[in-house]
C-alpha cells in the first residue's frame, strides 16, 4: 500500500490500483477498502515500530445487491470472483443488505468504536524523530 514513486505516501481503498493474489486489480468496493486500509495501517505501524509487516488476506465471499426494499441477491463467489451455485435471493437478501447498510451508517457515525489498543512500541528515535524503517 506504499506508493512506488512516493515511498512516504500510503494509500487505500478506491484511490489505489493494486494487483490481488489472482493477478487481477482489486475491485473498487467496501471489501477492498477494508483490506487495503488494514494493509496500509499494518505497513505504517511496521514502519514506525520496526516490526515485520504481515500480509492481510484477501477474501471476497460474495456480491450483494438489493433491488428496492423487497428484493435482492447475495451471490457467493469463488477466489476468481466466479459465481458459485450458492446464493440468497428475494426479501431475505434485501433484509440482510438493509442490515449491512444500517451497520455502515452506525459505524460511520461512531468512528472511534473498536479502535485497537496500542500493541507495538515506536522504534528507537533517531535525531529526535521516530526511526523510519521500510515496511
Ligand atoms: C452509490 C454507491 C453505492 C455503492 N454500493 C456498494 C456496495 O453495495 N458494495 C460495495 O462493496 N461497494 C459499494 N460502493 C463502493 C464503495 O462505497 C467504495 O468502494 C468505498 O466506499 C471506497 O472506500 P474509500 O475509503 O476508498 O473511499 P470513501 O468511502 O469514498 O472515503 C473517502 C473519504 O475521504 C473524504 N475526503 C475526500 N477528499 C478529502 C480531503 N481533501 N480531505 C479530507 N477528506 C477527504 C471523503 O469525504 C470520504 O469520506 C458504492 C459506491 C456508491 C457511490
Amino acid at each position: 500500500m506504499r506508493s512506488l514513486s512516493h515511498p512516504n505516501v500510503y494509500a487505500a481503498g478506491d484511490s489505489v490500483y493494486t494487483i490481488g493474489d489472482n493477478g487481477r486489480p482489486l475491485p473498487m468496493s467496501c471489501a477492498s477498502a477494508g483490506f487495503t486500509g488494514m494493509q496500509a495501517m499494518k505497513a505504517i505501524v511496521g514502519s514506525l515500530t520496526g516490526s515485520k509487516t504481515a500480509n492481510v488476506k484477501l477474501s471476497y465471499p460474495g456480491n450483494h445487491i438489493s433491488l428496492g426494499r423487497r428484493d435482492g441477491i447475495l451471490q457467493m463467489v469463488d477466489q476468481e470472483a466466479q459465481a458459485k451455485p450458492k446464493y440468497v435471493g428475494g426479501r431475505k437478501a434485501a433484509r440482510i443488505k438493509a442490515g449491512i447498510v444500517r451497520m455502515s451508517l452506525w459505524t460511520t457515525s461512531h468512528p472511534t468504536f473498536g479502535l485497537p489498543k496500542r500493541k507495538h512500541h515506536l522504534a528507537a528515535a533517531q535525531n529526535g524523530a521516530a526511526a523510519r524503517v521500510a515496511a
